[in-house]
């Protein structure tokens, strides 16, 4: 087409044939060859566009699933960390037994368990004999390997269900459940003879044991006195015995 001055002016003619009735007509736009260029322009920029942000969000996507599996992988790690700690908690560094505080909530639980159910329990303590003299003539760190492999030992000797803790020095605790004065008698006379007849090298070890069965009325104060009297009892009559609460 031409412009009123003469210029020529390119145009895009789009034409579409059309009924109204008989009549045919064709239905035309002209649009300036200018604009459909400027047109194409801002759609291929637009497309461009498009493009670079379904590209950042695949990245976007990519990095957020990364953080997800991160995030997944520290919460493992935390629980795992948790239970750790928690098992530190209740357990004596030194031995690897269960812990004082073990052995007081493992206690406060069998006499729970008795108060309800008239689940029998026993208690045995146990104390090296003359341990000051061993560690006096073959030094501390002698001592606590002893401590050490006396713990072990004893753990092996005891069932799945026992709890065996360090109640302090070198003395040791085991909660016997479901045993009465006869197999908690048994069970301690086993760990006296496992020490007496066990290699120590050099040293001779032996152990005092005194035991107590849980009787209406016990408390954990009550069950701890009581065997304690009792290994002051093995203490007294001569040391590496086994003497039960009730005689
Ligand atoms: P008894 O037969 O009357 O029990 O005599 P004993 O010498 O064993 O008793 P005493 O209570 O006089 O001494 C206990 C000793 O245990 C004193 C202490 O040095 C020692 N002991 C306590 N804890 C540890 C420890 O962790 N490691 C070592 N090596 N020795 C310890
Ligand atoms: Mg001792
Ligand atoms: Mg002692």
């Amino acid at each position: 087409m031409k412009a009123k001055n003469g210029r020529e002016l390119p145009v895009l003619l789009n034409g579409v044939r059309k009924k109204r009735g008989k009549e045919t007509f064709i239905d035309c736009i002209f649009i300036e060859m200018s604009k459909r260029i400027e047109y194409e322009k801002e759609m291929l920029n637009a497309r461009k566009k498009l493009e670079e942000l379904n590209k950042a969000k695949d990245l976007a996507h990519e990095a957020l699933k990364a953080l997800h599996e991160e995030l997944a992988g520290k919460q493992e790690k935390l629980i795992e960390l948790n239970l750790a700690l928690e098992s530190q908690a209740y357990t004596d560094g030194l031995t690897g037994v269960g812990n004082r505080r073990s052995f007081q909530e493992s206690l406060a639980a069998s006499i729970a368990a008795f108060d309800r159910l008239q689940i029998p329990f026993s208690l045995v303590m146990l104390d090296i004999d003359y341990f000051k003299r061993i560690n006096d003539t073959f030094g501390h760190p002698v001592g606590d390997e002893i401590l050490k492999k006396l713990a072990r030992a004893i753990q092996e000797q005891s069932r799945e269900i026992d709890v065996v803790a360090r109640y302090g020095g070198e003395e040791f605790a085991v909660i016997l459940p479901d045993a009465d004065r006869t197999g908690s008698g048994l069970a301690a006379e086993r760990y006296r003879r496992t020490i007496e007849q066990m290699d120590w090298g050099e040293c001779q070890v032996t152990i005092s044991l005194g035991v107590a069965t849980i009787r209406e009325g016990d408390t954990s104060e009550s069950m701890i006195q009581n065997a304690d009297q009792a290994l002051y009892a093995s203490k007294s009559g001569g040391r590496n015995r086994v003497t039960h609460a009730e005689g």
